[in-house]
C-alpha cells in the first residue's frame, strides 16, 4: 500500500465534484442545511410521546444532530448539549453489556428476527413460547435486562454506568421524573415481564427487572454524548477512548441487529430511504453509523406512528443524500 493509499480518507469523508474530484464534505454547512430544510418541513401528525407523562413535558420544537467520525472529528448542529431521554436506544448498550458477559449463550433467551410488530407487542411472545424475536422490542429488552439482573452488582445502574464510561462522562444520570413516570404506567411492561415469567422466560423477580428497564430507559444524555458513546459501532468494536468494548466480529453482529430490527416495524422504510443500521427511542432520539466512518445522532421528540422520531428520520436521509451513502 502506498502512503497516498494509508493516508486516504473512507469513502464517507468525500464528496465528487463535478470534475470528478474527490474533496473532503464540509460537514459543517451539510448539517446546518439540514437543519434549516428540516425547520421549514411540516411532520403532519407526528406527536411527542405521552404514554410515558413526563415524556411529554420536553418542548416539541427542539432539534440537535452529532456526527462523530472515527478519526476524532465532531460536528454538531442545534440543541446537541441538552440531554434528553435515551429510552430504547439504551437497549443496544444493554445488549453489549449482556453479550460481554453470556458470550453466545445470550442468543438462547433472544432471537434475531424483525417482528414486525409494535415495540411494545404481546402477541409474539404467546405465540412463540417466550422467547422474544429479537432484542431490541420490550420483550427482548426486559430479558436481556433479566439476563444483566443475574450477573452484574448493580443492574439498576449497570448500563448508565457504561453509557458514561463509553462517552467520557460519568456523571450521566438517571432523569428520576422519567423513571417514576414509567414506572406508574409501566403495566404494559410489566405483563411482558409476566408473560415471560409465565413461559419460565425470565429468572429473576418480575419487579427488579422491570425496575432495571425503566431505569435504563430514563437515562437522560445529550446527542453529542450519544454519539460519542455509539462510535464504537463505526470503528469495529473500538470506542473513543481507544479501548476494546466488542470484537470485531460481535460488533458487526450488533450493526446487523440494528439494520434489521433497530427501528421496529419502521425498519423496512428506514432501510430503504436511509439505509443504515439504527436505533431509535421513543425520547426522539436515533443514533445511526457507517462503519469504518462514523456515529450519528439525532433528536426530535415528535414521532410517527411507529414511535420513531419523524425529523429525525428525515434529517438522517438528508444527511446520507448529501454524502451519497448508505451501507449498501
Ligand atoms: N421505555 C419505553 C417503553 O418501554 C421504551 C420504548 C421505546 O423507546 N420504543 O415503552
Amino acid at each position: 500500500m502506498t502512503n497516498h493509499q494509508t493516508r486516504c480518507p473512507a469513502p464517507g469523508f468525500l464528496s465528487r465534484t463535478r470534475g470528478g474530484i474527490d474533496v473532503p464534505h464540509d460537514f459543517p454547512a451539510i448539517l446546518g442545511d439540514v437543519q434549516d430544510r428540516l425547520a421549514r418541513q411540516d411532520f403532519g401528525d407526528a406527536r411527542i410521546a405521552d404514554y410515558i407523562p413526563a415524556l411529554a413535558t420536553v418542548p416539541d420544537d427542539r432539534f440537535a444532530m452529532t456526527l462523530r467520525l472515527v478519526d476524532g472529528r465532531e460536528y454538531a448542529v442545534g440543541d446537541a448539549d441538552i440531554p434528553f431521554s435515551i429510552q430504547s436506544i439504551s437497549k443496544v448498550f444493554a445488549l453489549v453489556l449482556a453479550l460481554r458477559s453470556c458470550g453466545d449463550d445470550l442468543w438462547q433467551a433472544v432471537r434475531r428476527e424483525p417482528s414486525g410488530s409494535a415495540f411494545n407487542s404481546l402477541i409474539q411472545i404467546e405465540q412463540e413460547d417466550g422467547i422474544p424475536r429479537n432484542p431490541f422490542i420490550n420483550a427482548g429488552a426486559i430479558r436481556v435486562c433479566d439476563l444483566i439482573a443475574s450477573r452484574f452488582a448493580n443492574p439498576d445502574r449497570s448500563v448508565a454506568e457504561f453509557l458514561g464510561q463509553l462517552c467520557g462522562n460519568r456523571e450521566i444520570r438517571i432523569d428520576n421524573e422519567v423513571y417514576l413516570s414509567e414506572d406508574e404506567h409501566g403495566n404494559r411492561n410489566r405483563a411482558i415481564a409476566y408473560l415471560l415469567k409465565s413461559f419460565g422466560k425470565l429468572d429473576n423477580p418480575v419487579e427488579d427487572v422491570v425496575r432495571a428497564y425503566f431505569k435504563q430507559c430514563s437515562v437522560a444524555m445529550t446527542c453529542r454524548e450519544m454519539a460519542r458513546a455509539a462510535l464504537f459501532l463505526a470503528n469495529r468494536g473500538t470506542g473513543t477512548d481507544g479501548e476494546p468494548v466488542l470484537s470485531p466480529l460481535e460488533n458487526a453482529r450488533i450493526n446487523a441487529l440494528m439494520l434489521t430490527c433497530g427501528m421496529y416495524d419502521g425498519v423496512g422504510d428506514f432501510a430503504f430511504s436511509v439505509g443504515i443500521p439504527a436505533k431509535s427511542g421513543v425520547g426522539g432520539g436515533i443514533i445511526g453509523i457507517i462503519p469504518g466512518e462514523f456515529s450519528v445522532c439525532v433528536w426530535s421528540p415528535k414521532l410517527d406512528q411507529r414511535g420513531n422520531s419523524a425529523a429525525g428520520i428525515t434529517a438522517l436521509e438528508m444527511l446520507m443524500g448529501a454524502i451519497g451513502r448508505s451501507v449498501f
